[in-house]
């Protein structure tokens, strides 16, 4: 009998405040979703496991950082040695988008080069008040080399997925 791999890697979270970064977190590792949250202070914790295939698992240690001004020098100590991040915005806010933006330059500039950095496009259940095009995000984050996914924290749409599609990029050791 073969024996089950772990690995654990470290994902942290970033983006405009309000886009739904801990209710993405919420729906991942808890599988639920509540239409109130309080904001995230500073940074919170959590852990959450996926099977990759029969004889893998991936541990996520997710740290979600605030997307509030006030925190934004804070969130380096949080990106600096991730191996991956999950960069959110709203799909029904433009102007989110151009903070995702921001974020990926930072990640870019400032994180391990080798991050696996994923754009996440949240709330696609609000499809009526989509700003942002899928094609939009889609092609600005194929040019920046990112993976891209669109999600509902809300009904759960994506969530499970694009972490798993995250785990598998991931480096696991033989
Ligand atoms: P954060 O500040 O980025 O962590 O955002 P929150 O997770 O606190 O979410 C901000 C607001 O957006 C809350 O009222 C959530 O209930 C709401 N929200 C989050 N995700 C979704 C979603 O997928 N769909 C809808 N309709 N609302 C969402």
């Amino acid at each position: 009998m073969t024996e089950r791999r772990f690995a654990q890697f470290k994902l942290v979270l970033l983006g405009e405040s309000a886009v739904g970064k801990s209710s993405v977190v919420q729906r991942f590792v808890k599988d639920s979703f509540s239409d109130f949250r309080e904001s995230t202070i500073g940074a919170a914790f959590l852990t959450q496991t996926v099977d990759i295939d029969d004889t893998t698992t991936v541990k996520f240690e997710i740290w979600d950082t605030a997307g509030q001004e006030r925190y934004r020098s804070l969130a380096s100590i949080y990106y600096r040695n991730a191996q991956a991040a999950l960069v959110v915005y709203d799909i029904t806010q433009k102007a989110s988008l151009d903070k995702a933006k921001y974020w990926i330059k930072e990640l870019q500039k400032q994180a391990n080069s080798d991050i696996i950095i994923a754009l996440v496009g949240n709330k696609t259940d609000l499809q009526d008040q989509r700003e942002v095009s899928i094609e939009e995000a889609q092609s600005f984050a194929q040019g920046m080399g990112l993976l891209y996914f669109e999600v509902s924290a809300k009904t759960g749409q994506g969530v499970k997925e694009c972490f798993k599609q995250i785990a598998v990029k991931l480096p696991i050791e033989e």
